[in-house]
């Protein structure tokens, strides 16, 4: 049989020519063979796939297509099928001519005459290669899709498409809950609109971006992840998609946290260890000496700790260790550092101190006795309370020349002199330092007692208008010390301010004052004088200083019109509203104010217009060095304008000779205090001198 020369038309019945066609033009490749297996027939599809003519393929038998590759239970089970008149299917992995290796899809028939004996097989065959590729393509895709880091496919819009398990697993969302959200879904909030805006940018310039990032689990916690984001372009180029993939690194941080916490800080009271803070203050070396701020290192020692470890034991020494950490930790701002060396050596760095020498040193005294008097409260140990001491040596550091292990060399040594001048107590380690530091601590304590033992005397200074005509006083406070005879009130008010004991020296002055306003309003000659009280900041501060002062004045009987309290203007830093509210309230029982050396400060205009004040008081200042300095003439010149302009009195305090008088005068301001007039006179004096100029 010649299936090429069958094929011709004409020769065939009608069905028989269609199906010879058919065949001919099948897309699929048609084997036909005898019943031994031998082809006798290929159509030309078949010729087109494995690269065998007809002629070539005629008489062979179709193993010459195999690549050798299948196993021959396979075949073995084919032929038992077909033996057993069944058609069989299944897949070959075959060779072309050239070599080349395809897969096959196969479908065999057996072929019976109408006796039913096997006159042919007819095989069906169809070229999968391309299928299995792309099946395979996908299977990988699929394996590798379900990898153990979370994955999550999202379009253009960022609106998620698939996500695998690993993405479950680690964000608790399931695929459908996440599948048509964001990833704004995994938002923890602890990045900013930069951050995300960063990343996109990154995106969009090189096609991926990775990094760490904080993000929320369904269950609400917050942990670190590593994410990578790839944009899938197409073949134009075009972005198709973003793939994200995710790794949970909450333990790979928290190992890295760990090894850190092991290097720089110290196992038993989690402090930051010696290392730590030497690297602290070589920064802040550097920091200081930019800044020009202070610095301070205060060493800490507990005194006789020894004692606690031999009696009771190591563990309630280290008990009382961690017990120390913590209030060393409460008596400083977050940004010093608190240490710890070894042993019951601490060391306490503090920052951004004053740029002033003597100023920082009291600073850092503040904190040294705040720690002193905490580290002295008792110790809850496991069965008793345990009381210790500590010795605390002070350096101060600002100089980048200095080392850092000369620094802790120095509080080292200024801690030995603390032990050696009998333990619990603090020394600085540069003497003068020492000395200024003592200095105020003993004025500090004589402070408290002059209150006590009523040292302290009011002096009035007279107030006069025009050439002669004497308006009141200002009330100007001395202190009669026993040893140092009088103490100027510029010595010793700002360490009362700092120390709050201005405020029951305040209400001294206060009562004092109105007592006097009281007392001169009884007699003829005096009724018509009025008192300035000089008012610092932190007693005005008080929440309920008008009440106090309402309080003063009702008891003493005192004319509130003639009371005038002097404000400076630094009290004008705080808050506005209050200081108004205040004001107010005093101004609206007929007490006046008087704003205190006027022109040295910082009030704005705009402040200043609100506040019910009464008149301006000209900075001494401006006042002396008005025939000498220009500026201080336009200073004065210009306060008076301004006074007048809002309707408020002026005062020149500090005139001390005639022609500044005159000049003020010529200028509008015709209220003046100061030496030309009387200096600040005790009360006795000041009354004389009342005599002598009416
Ligand atoms: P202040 O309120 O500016 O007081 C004016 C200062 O100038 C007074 O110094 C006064 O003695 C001085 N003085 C007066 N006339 C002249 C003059 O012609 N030439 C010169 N060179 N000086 C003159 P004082 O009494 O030593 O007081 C100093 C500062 O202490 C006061 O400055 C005030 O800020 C504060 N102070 C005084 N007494 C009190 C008080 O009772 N309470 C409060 N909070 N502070 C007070
Ligand atoms: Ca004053
Ligand atoms: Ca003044």
């Amino acid at each position: 049989m010649n299936p090429r020369a069958s094929a011709v038309p004409g020769q065939l019945d009608e069905p028989l020519l269609t199906l010879s066609l058919a065949v001919e033009q099948s897309p699929v490749s048609i084997i036909i063979t005898d019943p031994k297996g031998n082809i006798q027939y290929v159509n030309p599809k078949f010729e087109q796939l494995t690269g065998y003519t007809s002629a070539e393929a005629v008489g062979q038998n179709p193993r010459i297509l195999s690549s050798g590759e299948l196993p021959t239970e396979g075949y073995r089970e084919m032929w038992v099928t077909l033996t057993a008149g069944n058609t069989w299917q299944g897949v070959f992995h075959n060779r072309r001519k050239d070599g080349t290796p395809f897969w096959e899809k196969a479908s065999i028939s057996p072929i019976f005459d109408k006796q039913g004996k096997l006159i042919h097989f007819v095989a069906v065959k169809e070229d999968i290669t391309e299928r299995r590729r792309a099946e395979a393509e996908l299977r990988i895709a699929a394996i590798a899709f379900e990898s153990q880091e979370g994955m999550a496919v999202t379009d253009t819009r960022q609106v998620i498409l698939r996500v695998n398990h690993a993405f479950t697993e680690i964000t608790g969302y399931s695929a459908a809950e996440a599948v048509g959200q964001t990833p704004k879904l995994l938002s923890s909030g602890r990045h900013d609109r930069t951050f995300y805006a960063d990343m996109w940018e990154g995106i969009r310039r090189t096609g991926s971006w990775q990094g760490e990032i904080w993000n929320r689990r369904k269950n609400g916690e917050v942990y670190p992840e590593w994410l990578t984001i790839t944009a899938v372009k197409a073949d134009d180029g075009a972005v198709s998609h973003y793939v994200s993939t995710l790794t949970d690194i909450t333990l790979r941080k928290a190992a890295a946290d760990e090894i850190e916490l092991l290097a720089f800080y110290d196992p038993l009271t989690k402090l930051p260890n010696r290392r730590l803070l030497l690297d602290r203050l070589q920064q802040a070396l550097a920091a200081s000496a930019r800044s020009k701020r202070q610095g301070a290192l205060l060493f800490i020692d507990l005194d006789n700790f020894k004692l606690i470890n031999d009696t009771l034991g190591h563990d309630q020494g280290d008990l009382l260790l961690q017990q120390v950490a913590q209030r060393l930790a409460s008596c400083v701002r977050e940004e010093d550092t608190v240490a710890r060396l070894g042993g019951d050596e601490f060391v306490v760095m503090l920052l951004d101190l004053n740029e002033n020498l003597e100023e920082a040193g009291s600073q850092t005294e503040v904190v040294g006795q705040k720690i002193l008097q905490n580290l002295n409260y008792p110790y809850a140990l496991k069965d008793q309370e345990y009381h210790c001491t500590p010795s605390i040596g002070i350096t101060l550091f600002r100089s980048p020349h200095k080392t850092v292990d000369e620094l802790l060399k120095r509080a080292d040594l200024a801690m030995y002199q603390a032990k050696a001048a009998g333990r619990n107590t603090l020394r600085f380690f540069d003497p003068e330092m020492q000395a200024s530091v003592t200095a105020r601590t003993a004025l500090e304590s004589d402070l408290r007692l002059a209150l006590r033992e009523r040292q302290f005397e009011l002096y009035y200074q007279a107030q006069m208008i025009g050439l002669g005509q004497l308006t009141g006083a200002e009330a100007l406070l001395r202190w009669r010390h026993p040893l140092r005879g009088l103490v100027s009130p510029l010595e010793f008010i700002p360490l009362a301010e700092e120390t709050g004991l201005i405020l029951p020296l305040g209400q001294w002055v206060l009562e004092t004052a109105c007592a006097q306003l009281a007392d001169w309003a009884l007699r003829p000659g005096t009724n018509h004088l009025t008192v300035a009280v000089n008012v610092s900041a932190r007693q005005f501060r008080q929440a309920d200083f008008v009440d106090q002062v309402v309080e003063v004045i009702e008891r003493s009987g005192a004319d509130p019109q003639r009371l005038k309290l002097e404000l400076t203007e630094s009290l004008l830093l705080d808050d506005v509203e209050d200081i108004i509210a205040k004001m107010t309230a005093l101004k609206a029982r007929g007490v006046g104010f008087s704003l205190d050396d006027f022109g040295t400060g910082y009030s704005s205009l705009s402040y200043l217009k609100r506040l019910p004040l009464d008149q301006l008081k000209i900075d001494q200042s401006f006042v002396r060095d008005v025939f000498t300095d220009p500026n201080d003439a336009a200073i004065a010149r210009t306060i008076v304008a301004l006074a007048q302009g809002m309707g408020l009195s002026v005062i020149a305090e500090g005139v001390e000779t005639e022609e500044q008088r005159d000049f003020l005068a010529g200028q509008g301001c015709h209220a003046c205090q100061g030496y030309l007039f009387s200096r600040p006179l005790p009360l006795a004096a000041f009354e004389k001198f009342l005599k002598l100029g009416a």
